[in-house]
């Protein structure tokens, strides 16, 4: 298997197992164990002296192919695929930590995210300091002798602030902690945290990944050292596997990644310059746009703007929601990456258990709306949204 092809190739033919039928398309093993031929064999598969399946736990053929083509995107050694976003970041940060170690996690961080960090974390005897990402100088500052790991997403959800991660693992290498990276809204094809120095890579497959609505899923990339030594007993023994169903309808959806990634961030850089215009808008945030609050970031650590645009409206709530109403083709939903547009009022849904003063720090008021580009035609868009204006007055 040629490991030169760009990322388009690598999407459609990368980690592939065909059976002995020879079949097109990956094949579904729907299977929880595996039989073996004699009992010497069984002996020398559980001794690790042959390579094979054991039990669908710990890794099965289709989910195999999978977490093989997630590697040969990110440029990762080792992949393993979880049952959802949340097993994966909670995996990924409770499997190397012990009683009297310390997290620094950015503050803006997806809700189940943030719960984990700063809720449940603490249960187990591991504190965590909330710092304000942007700036690299609040992430020394949080700093302990016992610090062992460093949490952020980039950009963030839902005002698009970016973290310097290139930065962030530099501070992290000076004491031996771990980055760990949840690259959800970044997404594989527009930023490459391991290449900028972080040391694990997370997902939400449940959002570009699948990108058309179906299932959850989740995967944790890094090297195979520490997949080894960290992550492969917890995932092992706690059990959070996917699916071979949903990693199968994954491993179809990452061939049209590049497609529909492609489109939807066309989508919403031609939205977000259109909005910048608009009476009823205060601000506009859009990490492909030149007013971009930390552009010169995004320059140095990003191939590609973003699917997702931050709007903040002149008229509040009243604003935010008459816009959501009159929309068409865009949709009301809290879930994000699909094909199909959705558009979210924060502060009431994803963000509504935060207190007033944590959303304010976060740039979240009632004005503010997220909108994810689906891969509809940009000009219906367009004129969904300037139809749907005329209700929102200035
Ligand atoms: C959705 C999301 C998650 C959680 O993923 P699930 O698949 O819903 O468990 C984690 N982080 C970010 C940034 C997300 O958008």
């Amino acid at each position: 298997m040629s490991k030169n092809w760009r990322p388009a190739t690598q999407l459609v033919h990368g980690g592939t197992l065909r059976s002995q039928f020879g079949e097109t398309s990956e094949a579904i093993y729907l299977t929880q164990g595996f039989v073996y031929e004699t009992a010497e064999s069984a002996e020398a598969r559980f001794k690790g002296e042959t390579d094979g399946f054991i039990y669908a736990r710990y890794g099965s053929p289709t989910n195999d192919m999978f977490e093989r083509r997630m590697c040969l995107l990110e440029g990762a050694e080792e992949a393993r695929a979880t049952a959802s976003g949340m097993a994966a970041v909670a995996g990924a940060i409770l499997c190397q930590l012990k009683a009297g170690d310390h997290i620094v996690a950015a503050r803006a961080l997806f809700g189940s995210c943030r719960w984990v960090v700063e809720t449940l974390a603490p249960k187990y005897g591991i504190e965590c300091t909330l710092v304000d990402g942007r700036f690299l100088e609040n992430w020394e500052k949080a700093i302990r002798p016992n610090t062992k790991v460093m949490f952020l997403e980039s950009p963030t959800n839902p005002t698009l602030e970016v973290v310097d991660i290139a930065g962030v693992a530099k501070l992290a290498n000076q004491i031996g902690a771990k980055v760990v990276v949840d690259n959800v809204f970044a997404t594989p094809l527009f930023q490459s945290p391991l290449e900028l120095g972080a040391h694990v890579v997370v997902y939400s497959a449940t959002k570009h990944i699948d990108g058309q609505g179906r299932c959850l899923g989740g995967v944790v990339l890094s090297s195979k050292e520490w997949i080894e030594e960290h992550f492969q007993d917890y995932f092992r023994h706690t059990g959070p596997s996917m699916s071979p169903f949903n990693a199968w309808t994954l491993l179809k959806a990452v061939e049209t990644l590049p497609l529909r990634i492609g489109q939807q961030a066309r989508n919403a850089a031609r939205i977000a310059d259109f909005m910048a215009e608009q009476k009823q808008i205060a601000k506009v945030i859009y990490p492909g746009r030149a007013d971009h609050p930390q552009a010169d970031i995004v320059a140095k650590q990003m191939k590609g703007g973003s699917t997702l645009v931050a709007l903040e409206l002149k008229g509040g709530k009243a604003a935010a929601f008459a816009l959501q109403n009159a929309l068409d083709i865009v949709k009301i939903s809290n879930n994000l990456g699909d094909a199909k547009s959705l558009i979210t009022h924060p502060a009431t849904t994803t963000h509504k258990n935060l207190t007033d003063e944590a959303r304010a720090e976060l740039g979240i008021s009632g004005g503010t709306l997220r909108l994810s580009c689906g891969i509809e035609d940009t000009d219906d868009l367009l004129e969904d949204f300037a139809r749907a204006l005329k209700s929102v007055p200035a």
